[in-house]
């Protein structure tokens, strides 16, 4: 459905309706470019006007588009411009970000951090959290900030994912093979990863890959799953755990998630949010949904789990609350695992 039409002497218009992310525009402007320029050896300038914000009628479109062509043809680095520049840095930036991204499992340069939690009462780890980094050659360390809802967007994060499971279970197999305390390994389950119907096989084929019994893995999922489409979302969890492997809701007092509710899926633990653990000490509002979460999920048979516990006293207040597991600064950020 894509409409051309001269506009001027060297000038034609063209127009692309569903384009959902400015880099993609910018995406399709270079390729343009340069099938034109290897194809006919006629160098061609690429000016690009997005609707709405740079207009919502023809005229005005093609009249800022011109503008962004004049401006690439007259400035001669780029070939493609943007009409607004603040729009041109964004979207260029995306764009080399997610070329890069491609790249980067081929080069491995994503590497698995693991960060202990463990056992209030006894300080023994229980289990790693394995949390993703990505090591660029230029850029330095990405925060999974930054890099994840990107993978996400662009379904990246199948592959990414995927790429972490495997590591994961490999890197406990080891350490169960080296001797060390039998501990569980637990990886972020993504939404998009979720919905994919090659899930359970993937699962099961990284556990046998790594020779790793199904105790050592927990798939972490975040309370906002539990809430499109419950009964499917039950049944695929209800599977997995059937495997043998452990399941936790991460995040959880972020969503709006009743006793009643969470009885239905087959989990078990919960993550306590670390928005609630930060001031748990000091915001008696937190202290209470702290309070609310540990007595829900004990009354469910859940193990409880507070995240990013940074102090003795965040630890002591959480043990008389008989929080059963922390995870934090306290004992450990997130490190390689020839630290862990
Ligand atoms: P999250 O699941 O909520 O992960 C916890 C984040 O809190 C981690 O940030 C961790 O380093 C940080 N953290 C842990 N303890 C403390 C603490 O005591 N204080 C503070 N201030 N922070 C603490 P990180 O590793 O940068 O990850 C950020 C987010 O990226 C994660 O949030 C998760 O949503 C996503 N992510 C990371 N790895 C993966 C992955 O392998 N797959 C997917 N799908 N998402 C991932
Ligand atoms: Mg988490």
């Amino acid at each position: 459905r894509i409409a051309t039409a001269p506009v001027g002497e060297d000038l034609y218009a063209v127009i692309v309706p569903d384009v959902e992310r400015v880099q993609d525009a910018a995406r399709l402007a270079v390729r343009f470019h340069e099938a034109m320029t290897s194809t006919t050896g006629v160098v061609t300038h690429v000016g690009i006007a997005c609707s709405p914000d740079d207009g919502t009628i023809a005229t005005e479109l093609i009249e800022r588009s011109r503008e962004a062509v004049l401006r690439a043809r007259r400035e001669g680095q780029n070939h493609v411009e943007f009409f607004s520049s603040s729009m041109s840095r964004w979207a260029f930036e995306r764009l080399t970000l997610e070329q890069s991204l491609r790249d980067a499992l081929r080069n491995r340069e994503l590497v698995v951090y693991y960060q202990p939690r463990v056992d209030v009462e006894s300080r023994a780890i229980i289990g790693m959290e394995a949390l993703v980094r990505w090591i660029h050659p230029q850029f330095g360390l990405v925060s999974p900030g930054q890099f994840i809802p990107l993978a996400e967007e662009t379904g990246l994060i199948n592959p990414i994912g995927d790429w972490v499971l495997r590591e994961s279970c490999r890197q406990n197999a080891e350490w169960r093979r080296m001797g060390l305390p039998r501990i569980l390994v637990s990886v972020i389950l993504s939404p998009v990863q979720f919905r994919k119907a090659s899930l359970h096989e993937s699962v099961v084929s990284a556990l046998q890959d790594a020779e790793l019994a199904p105790d050592g893995l927990e798939r972490e999922v975040t309370e906002s799953l539990l809430m499109n489409d419950p009964s499917e979302t039950a049944a695929v969890l209800g599977r997995l755990r059937g495997e043998g492997i452990h399941i936790s809701i991460d995040d959880f007092g972020t969503g709006y998630s009743s006793l009643a509710y969470l009885k239905r899926f087959p989990i078990d633990s919960l993550k306590i949010d670390r928005s609630f653990v930060t001031d748990v000490t000091s915001n008696p509002d937190d202290a209470a949904i702290a309070t609310a979460i540990i007595l829900m999920g004990h009354s469910l048979k859940l193990t409880v789990v507070a995240e990013g516990v940074e102090t003795e006293n965040q630890l002591a207040f959480l043990k008389v609350l008989q929080c059963n597991e922390v995870q934090g600064y306290l004992f450990s950020p997130p490190v390689p695992a020839d630290r862990a």
